[in-house]
């Protein structure tokens, strides 16, 4: 494995051919363009610590934001990041339509390690049903999903250079492929996945191993947590209670 030292990209904030937000060109780092997949295999030995001392020493405090959803994986990175960097930037998309259960394991983990989760959120719910009528996540989630996290998300990303999530290539199929590091063409900035090789029992033995804060829903059925109209339970560790029904796997945010 290659020392964290050798895997320098440049300069610590990379110039992007769009530096802003949106549907970016080709990826490209000291001016020069880059390969993502080179750079994704390069990483991909990397432990999750290392992977996020890497962020951390290649684009800053400043340029790296972690998204939370204040789901399982979310509490691990932020046990692991906050341990690196006390001052890593966490925020999370305020649908208005979390389960309390998370409003308040979101409380829980401020206190715990003294983080100031940025909030994002879109419009408020009456005026989304004053301009597209009742109960859009049924008749269209695509648009309501873009409203109340794609936007949203736009907006947190618009002073980053590269942004942590949490997905793990065992969540769904069109996930399995999702490589530690890649260029995200949707908002035009780095993407990093430190634990996309993480396995359901890693995430349960870091979180028990250290005491951390975890969403109650997960001990009540619910494998994966979103907004309380389109969340079900479901069996053992899929996605299947999210959206249930529907043929939807995503909010647009990570694929
Ligand atoms: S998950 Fe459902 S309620 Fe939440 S933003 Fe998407 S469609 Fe709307």
């Amino acid at each position: 494995m290659k020392p964290l030292a050798e895997i320098t990209l440049g300069r610590p904030r990379p110039f992007l051919e769009d530096e802003g937000n949106g549907d970016a060109g080709a990826p490209t780092l000291d001016g020069k363009p880059v390969d993502p997949d080179e750079l994704a295999a390069e990483l991909e030995p990397l432990s999750a610590r290392e992977l996020i001392e890497w962020a951390f020493e290649r684009f800053g405090t400043d340029g790296l934001k972690f998204a939370v959803s204040f789901q399982k994986t979310s509490s691990v990175i932020i046990d692991i990041a906050h341990s690196i960097n006390p001052d890593a930037r966490f925020f999370y998309l305020d649908t208005d339509l979390l389960f309390p259960e998370t409003y308040a394991t979101r409380d829980r983990l401020a206190e715990r390690y003294g983080i100031e989760f940025e909030r994002y959120a879109g419009i408020s719910l009456e005026e989304q049903e004053r301009l597209h009528g009742a109960n859009l996540w049924r008749r269209q989630p695509d648009a309501c999903c873009g409203i109340r996290k794609v936007e949203p998300m736009r907006e947190a990303l618009s002073d980053a250079s590269c942004w942590v999530s949490g997905i793990r290539r065992s969540d769904s199929q069109t996930r399995a492929g999702a490589p530690k590091f890649a260029w995200d063409r949707r908002f035009g900035l780095w993407k990093l996945n430190p634990l996309a090789d993480w396995t359901e029992q890693q995430v349960w033995n870091h979180i028990q191993e250290n005491s951390v804060p975890y969403n109650p829903l997960h001990d009540r059925g619910y494998p994966s947590i979103g907004c309380t109209h389109c969340t079900m339970p479901a069996a053992g560790e899929s996605r299947d209670g999210r959206w249930f029904g529907l043929d939807k796997t995503e909010c647009g945010i990570n694929g």
